[in-house]
């Protein structure tokens, strides 16, 4: 088809026509084809790096580049072996730094992928949801509040349609939508009022649409760049890290000149100098650690999406761990949102349904015996079938339901009485609405019931008590008075003290939808239970072990949220307060009084926005979960907004910077404690790395002051830092948490990875190999032996430094011989490291580029005791540093 027609100009068949589709979708086969012609329905992402590219950007190091030139030009003074090894060296190094970022790159894709927006469309006359890139031209798209629009369409079906096109406009103010065609061909996509945009979001009521341009032909596609998939920028934690890497670039290349001179002033060989001092450089600089960052930010991403929680924006990794406010929803995430029937209050009457699930069984009980069902009970349960959205549908025999779970207990209660949805609508079809909205708290339908029309209400029990003048006895309609208006209110409350939900249903004849806000008659209550889903009392007692405050923030009864709450131990001393309270309180009434709140009820989207800062303000980190479209200001106000991939709208998610697959509160508390885990083990191996290399320069530096020979050689120097450091740092960031994981407070907002303890360990450690290493080269130098059995035994023990100090490096606080091979990986990667470290020593080829030597074992001992002497050192200190910071 052209793209050049003008969509909104067509009356709906007539586009319909066009596109050769009909309302009940296309084929599966018809969609296969046009796929094959349109492509998918995206826009050209930003393609990701593939493997040569990946390689390439190893090399892109400047002294990896110094080196590989300085090997070539050893090669051609003759020196060929050591060449040979510095080349071995930096591929081995090349080959690691690859390898990682290169899984790392595919971790992220594959949780782009997770991520990825889906759509409901018709095919077939069946409704499915599929992912949003398999759309083409001709689709039926059906469309809810909270969508974001997946492709261009004309509007088929609006019902109080309306659409945020900022996206495209610029326009914030949601604009109406409708279904008649317009005349005029020269109007702006902003007044095209019977089209929807693919990127924009949809604000309110529900519809269908007729997809007419996908990916890059979409209007959206047309101006793109913005693209809501995740996003893989660097972390602060990143950024810290490039910038201490620069500096210490600069400080390599300041090495190298000194040395260089220091030689040509000594007047020893320039270019063995040269070598030296490119070697140091390296030393100086930790060449692992981006690509070990990198993997294990990106394998942690991976573990906490295997636990349900899927992360969108990579800093939200770093910003999880130090999470000390859980806000979170009552419906769904505490509870398991399956709700059931079980109290009726009609006609002055309190009624027990029994059943369980959504099955169709089930019979009314009232208080007095009575079995029957009264005349406003028939009238309640027919109010609650008409004005719901949910369907029960016959699925492979058994019956399930399509919907919100509240709206499919109160189906089921009235199936439970003989009233089918299906039967009913077709007497009273449904003629106009009024949408569930959270601030309301209620929704309207209107029916054509033969000539007459009737609206149906409902929602919270003071949402709809109040707008009541009447209500309907055994006897027919009565007026409402005070006391019976209190007594519906203490029904439920009574109701929302063990833990139901309340909905409240009224009526009125004859009326327009505007006028449904006064003169109803009420019918009834329904309490509805909604279990506590099991895993989250345990998740909640981990929250407080790890100073965690988990806090409720519900729009459901304050009994209601208050009986869950205490039943999942998440209040017990704290408050429960109401919306209306909230907003009777100033910014500083709250954040004086927001730590002494567990539960917030009848709370609005605006409310949570309060909430949130007035934490914030007392210096927390705040995770917070929200669903609905007015959601998304909190969402991203909180430090980690936390989206529902199965209950949120699109426009949540898209604000969130996490997503819960599994809608659970527990996936929080598991997404938390992956945070941590990846925080510890990035100090871990920033430990291990940089007191390695303060050990090297120790030495050297030791060495060159006390006018002793060079300790190392070159060919050591590149070793130790290109091609064995490397491992163990990898294997560190697979590290085991510590046992004390989650009983530790949450690291405060400010303190950055370089904490007291990772930091005067780490000085510790390297300050104590410098010490120990230049002792001993010294001592074997003075005790007559040659310079080249001192040297191996200084680099073995050098080498065998760094192994005892990685295991002492897996915690800060807890002693190395608690767990000390907890850690596969580390000792694989140690294992590894020996077997090469003894060809080096052992095999004669490998001495001359090494230079090496074979010792005894009597040396190896020695530098084997030498080097254990690092892991009494680092347990006094971990102990000192536990001892003054408890005290
Ligand atoms: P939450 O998701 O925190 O439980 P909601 O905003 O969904 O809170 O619901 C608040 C109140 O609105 C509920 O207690 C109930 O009385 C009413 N309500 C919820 N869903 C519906 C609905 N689909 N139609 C009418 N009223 C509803
Ligand atoms: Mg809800």
């Amino acid at each position: 088809m052209s793209p050049d027609i003008l969509w909104h100009t067509l009356e709906s068949a007539d586009a319909l026509q066009r596109l050769d589709s009909s309302e009940s979708g296309l084929s599966e086969a018809e969609v296969t084809l046009r796929r094959r012609q349109h492509g998918a329905n995206e826009l050209d992402a930003e393609p990701h790096s593939r493997w040569p590219a990946v390689l390439l950007r190893q090399f892109r190091n400047l002294l990896m580049i110094i080196l590989l030139l300085a090997a070539g030009l050893s090669v051609f003074l003759g020196d060929w072996v050591e060449s040979v090894a510095i080349v071995a060296i930096v591929l081995m190094s090349v080959i690691l730094g690859f390898v990682q970022e290169f899984r790392a790159e595919r971790a992220i894709a594959a949780l782009r992928e997770m991520a990825a927006p889906t759509a409901r469309v018709l095919r077939d006359g069946h409704e499915l949801r599929i992912p949003a890139r398999e759309l083409v031209p001709g689709d039926i798209v059906l469309i809810v509040t909270g969508d974001i629009v997946a492709a261009d369409g004309r509007i088929l079906e609006a019902s109080n349609l309306k659409a945020d096109e900022a996206p495209l406009t610029g326009e914030s103010v949601p604009v109406d939508k409708s279904t008649g065609a317009l005349s005029d061909t020269t109007l702006p996509i902003g007044d095209r009022s019977n089209m929807l945009y693919a990127g924009t979001a949809v604000t309110y009521g529900r519809g269908r649409m007729l997809v007419t341009a996908t990916g890059m032909a979409s209007e959206f596609g047309k101006v793109a760049g913005l693209v809501q998939t995740v996003k893989a920028g660097l972390t602060p934690l990143q950024v810290q890290i490039n910038r201490i890497g620069r500096w210490l670039g600069v400080l390599a290349l300041l090495v190298i000149v000194l040395i260089t001179l220091t030689g040509l002033q000594r007047q020893q060989g320039l270019f063995e100098m040269f070598l030296f001092g490119i070697a140091l450089a390296v030393a100086v600089v930790p060449e692992a650690l981006p690509a070990v960052i990198t993997i294990s930010l990106a394998l942690g991403v991976q573990r906490m999406a295997r636990r349900h929680a899927l992360v969108r924006h990579l800093p939200a990794v770093e910003t999880l761990g130090s999470t000390s406010v859980i806000c979170a929803d009552k419906t769904g995430t505490l509870t398991r949102n399956e709700m059931t029937a079980r109290r009726i209050y009609a006609g002055g009457q309190n009624i027990s349904v029994s059943g369980s699930g959504y099955a169709t069984e089930g019979v009314f009980l009232a208080e007095d015996g009575g079995k029957g069902i009264t005349e406003p009970l028939a009238a309640t349960l027919r109010a609650a079938a008409l004005a719901s959205d949910a369907r029960l549908i016959e699925e492979q025999g058994a019956m399930v339901v399509r919907g919100d779970p509240t709206e499919a207990a109160l189906v089921v209660a009235a199936a439970k009485a003989g009233l089918d949805k299906g039967r009913l609508e077709q007497e009273c079809p449904r003629i106009a609405e009024q949408p569930f909205e959270s601030a309301a708290r209620r929704m309207t339908t209107l029916h054509r019931c033969g000539d007459s029309r009737v609206a149906y209400i409902k929602g919270a029990p003071e949402a709809i008590v109040a707008i009541c003048s009447k209500w309907l006895t055994d006897d027919g309609e009565a007026a409402l008075e005070a006391d019976h208006a209190q007594a519906i209110y203490q029904s439920a409350r009574n109701m929302a003290g063990e833990a139901l939900r309340v909905i409240a249903l009224a009526r009125r004849g004859d009326v327009t939808l505007e006028e449904c806000d006064k003169d109803l008659v009420f019918l009834g209550l329904i309490g509805m239970s909604d279990p506590p889903r099991a895993e989250v009392r345990q998740a909640v007692a981990t929250c407080k072990s790890a100073g965690i405050r988990p806090i409720v923030m519900t729009g459901d009864h304050p009994d209601t949220a208050r009986a869950i709450a205490q039943e999942l131990d998440i209040l017990d001393k704290g408050e429960v307060i109401t919306g209306p309270e909230l907003s009777a309180m100033d910014e500083q009434a709250l954040a004086r009084r927001v730590t002494d709140i567990d539960v917030y009820a009848r709370v609005d989207p605006a409310h949570k926005l309060r909430i949130i800062e007035a934490w914030q303000k007392h210096g927390k980190v705040v995770a917070m979960t929200g669903d609905g479209v007015n959601d998304a200001p909190a969402l991203k106000r909180a430090d980690v907004g936390v989206a529902m991939g199965i209950r949120g709208t699109d426009v949540s998610r898209a604000a969130a910077s996490m997503i819960l697959t599994d809608d659970n509160f527990a996936s929080i508390v598991g997404a938390v404690e992956e945070g941590r885990v990846i925080f510890a083990n990035i100090r871990k191996y920033l430990m291990y790395l940089l007191s390695s290399n303060i050990g090297e320069i120790g030495l050297i530096a030791g060495a060159t002051l006390a006018g002793l020979p060079l300790p190392l050689t070159a060919v050591q120097i590149l070793y130790i830092n290109l091609a064995t450091d490397g491992f163990p740092a990898l294997g560190l960031s697979v590290d085991p948490p510590d046992e004390n994981l989650m009983t530790q407070v949450p690291r405060a907002r400010e303190e950055g990875v370089f904490s007291r303890p990772t930091l005067l360990l780490m000085l510790i450690g390297g300050f104590w190999s410098t010490l120990v290493n230049f002792s001993l080269f010294k001592w074997v130098l003075e005790s007559g032996r040659g310079l080249s059995e001192a040297m191996t035994m200084t680099f073995i023990s050098l080498v065998l430094i760094q192994f005892f100090k990685a295991y002492s490096f897996r915690s800060v606080a807890v002693s190395v011989f608690r767990r000390p091979f907890a850690n596969k990986w580390l000792n694989l990667a140690i294992v590894w490291e020996l077997i090469l470290l003894s060809l080096i020593v052992y095999l004669p080829i490998l001495h001359e580029p090494f230079g090496t030597f074979a010792l005894s074992v009597r040396d190896w001992g020695l530098a084997g005791a030498v080097a254990f002497t690092v892991v009494p050192v680092l347990e006094i200190a971990k102990y000192a540093l536990t001892k003054s910071s408890s005290t």
